[in-house]
């Protein structure tokens, strides 16, 4: 009888083909500025994608190629120089070394006693340093940010009486990301739960109609129980004045949480950390490495300062998990006890790696770069006299427009914009995205790459400009 395994009949083979792929992939990252920063899947290729289930064994060489034609060129584009759009990372190089040591292990950090569990524990310190967090504040690497604040409001959610869910609030800023309304409902709270407060001029919550929500809430008999500050928001950067944020949380004694996606990076350049003031007075943090950080995806991350309130919110007993003072099922407490996976991959290498490789001062020097060219990117639209500038621009992203005289109505504007940015995108020249500021469809400008240069910006400029032209009207 043939004992069937799933390695390699001959390894020298197998050896052959992984050092083919490795070096065709790092001259994948080498050279993507050769290629188009997107490209639409052509629909042969999309059809090669529906086969069906295989049953016999295919040759690994000849997948590999398959790979190389029907996948590597039609990527999301993110790791090109003039990917702009959305808040995407770019990922290092290193990452792809981080990969191959996680694939080779096949780790499962659900807890138990090996390696993988110390590094991720290690990695967590440092951000839990990064923050200014206390060291018992208990801390898990999670897929990125909705995750981390489902964790979070999970714990908040521990101090209060989960029988009054019908009067509890929540209360966030209209910028805030969707990802507070959808983790209030997983923790089935009513969509009564979140009260959106309204923003400043600057897109920051304001604190009086804040302080008036809450009044008002109490004086119905409900329960504030959460604030969540937008250290970064995702449409225009805005920032949250996370102090009066704390001071207010601190005075209604609320469980005060921060969305830090996009403003944990901030924290690692002595120019900018002061945006995010007021972040070590959080009783919780939820921050995404894949974004402005360049960790490869997925990899985010949730610190909690009250960490007994945190293994409350998700540890459970099974009489197949027994815990043990010694072997392999030693290294208590188990990361499965601080959120919702029993298996969990090895995330924290990548982010190791990444850190170690590069330190946090030359992270923060990528950070500062972006926030400069945001800059020079605005200072550039505010000169031209057929654009308009749409929100302030505190971190990396701009949010603008061209105009059209006003004759032509509104909605030929927003259909100029929209086609500028998909006409870029069709082209491959560049990915801006599109969001809407105060009802006005702008173009989105997000910079956190750190392979993007000052000339990838002035030639986003001209291209746009360009096209515009282009468009006529
Ligand atoms: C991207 C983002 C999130 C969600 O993070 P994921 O890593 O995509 O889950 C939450 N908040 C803000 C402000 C974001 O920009």
């Amino acid at each position: 009888m043939v004992e069937t395994t799933l390695d390699p009949a001959d390894w020298a083979q197998f050896r052959r083909v992984a050092h083919d792929v490795l070096d065709q992939l790092i001259s994948y990252i080498e050279n993507v500025e050769s290629r188009p920063a997107w490209q639409p899947v052509p629909e042969e290729v999309k059809r090669r994608h529906t086969a069906g289930l295989p049953e016999d064994p295919q040759d690994l060489a000849t997948l590999c190629s398959q790979i190389s034609t029907d996948v590597l060129p039609y990527a999301t584009g993110n790791i090109h120089p003039r990917f702009f759009g959305w808040v995407h990372g770019a990922g290092t190089a290193d990452g792809l070394i981080a990969a191959m040591f996680v694939a080779a292990m096949n780790s499962n950090v659900g807890g138990r006693d090996h390696a993988a569990v110390y590094v991720e524990r290690q990695v967590m310190a440092w951000f839990r340093e990064l923050v200014c967090f206390p060291s018992d504040a208990s801390g898990l690497l999670v897929t990125g940010t909705s995750t981390g604040t489902l964790v979070a409001l999970a714990a908040a959610r521990e101090k209060v009486p989960f029988e009054r869910r019908h009067q509890l609030r929540v209360y966030a800023s209209a910028e805030a990301h969707l990802s507070v309304r959808k983790a209030l409902k997983l923790l089935g709270l009513p969509d009564t739960a979140l009260c959106v407060v309204e923003v400043d001029e600057r897109f920051a919550m304001s604190i009086p109609k804040l302080r008036a929500s809450i009044a008002e809430d109490r004086a119905r008999g409900l329960l504030p129980f959460g604030i969540v500050g937008t250290a970064g928001s995702t449409s225009t950067g805005a920032l949250d004045d996370l102090r009066a944020l704390a001071e207010v949380s601190a005075a209604e004694k609320t469980w005060f949480h921060v969305d830090a996606a996009i403003g944990i990076a901030t924290l690692m350049h002595p120019r900018l950390r002061h945006l995010v003031d007021g972040i070590d007075r959080a009783d919780s943090v939820s921050f995404d490495c894949h974004k402005w950080m360049q960790a490869q995806y997925d990899v985010g991350g949730v610190l909690v300062r009250d960490g007994e309130a945190h293994r409350r919110a998700f540890s459970a007993v099974a009489n197949y998990l027994p815990r043990e003072q010694r072997g392999t099922a030693g290294g208590d407490p188990w990361f499965c006890d601080f959120g919702p996976e029993l298996s969990r991959g090895f995330r924290a290498l990548k982010v190791w790696l990444l850190v170690s490789t590069h330190g946090t001062r030359a992270l923060g020097e990528v950070v500062y770069k972006s926030h400069l060219q945001a800059q020079r990117l605005a200072e550039l639209v505010a000169g031209a006299s057929d654009m308009e500038l749409l929100a302030p621009h505190p971190l990396s992203t701009v949010c603008f427009r061209f105009a059209v005289p006003d004759t032509e109505g509104p909605d030929k504007t927003d259909q100029l914009n929209r086609d500028i940015v998909i006409t870029l995108q069709e082209r491959g020249i560049a990915v801006p995205s599109l969001t809407t500021v105060r009802g006005k469809v702008g173009i989105r400008v997000n910079i956190t790459n750190h392979r993007t240069t000052m000339n990838d910006i002035v030639e986003l400029f001209d291209r746009m400009r360009q096209v515009r032209n282009e468009l006529g009207g």
